[in-house]
């Protein structure tokens, strides 16, 4: 692995703020300051197909990375586009694939979920 690899993984995987390739190219710069953009866009797709991170992509909203790739939730505020973890211990994750498991004969099944509503700063701007 790259250094260059190893240092956009370090900087992910010690936030949990779900950070755009933008946002993450910064993060990196400052440790890596001759690292291009192209490059940090390429590593982080590279890391998301092996499943090293998490790609979080939406319809017409910029991607994000996770770098954590245990199956959680996320909720995303739709003023500011910020997006956090849900943690839950009363919905086991997990049980939804192993219900499907096996539908329409597809197998290896992931899901995610995501919800979208107002945050508590985005909240208080609006009064
Ligand atoms: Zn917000
Ligand atoms: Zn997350």
């Amino acid at each position: 692995m790259t250094k260059q690899r190893e240092v956009i993984i370090e900087e992910l995987k010690g936030v949990t703020t779900h950070p755009t390739a933008d946002q993450i190219y910064e993060m990196v710069r400052k440790r890596l300051p001759k690292i291009s953009i192209g490059t940090v866009y390429r590593n982080l797709d590279i890391l998301s197909k092996l499943n090293i991170i998490q790609k979080i992509e939406w319809g017409g909203t910029q991607k994000r990375f996770d770098g954590n790739i245990e199956n959680h939730y996320h909720v995303r505020c739709r003023v500011c586009g910020k997006v956090e973890d849900l943690m839950s211990e009363t919905i086991a994750t997990d049980e939804v694939e192993k219900i499907y498991s096996g539908a329409k004969g597809y197998c290896e099944l992931t899901h995610k979920l995501e919800l979208v509503g107002i945050c508590p700063e985005c909240a208080e701007m609006d009064q």
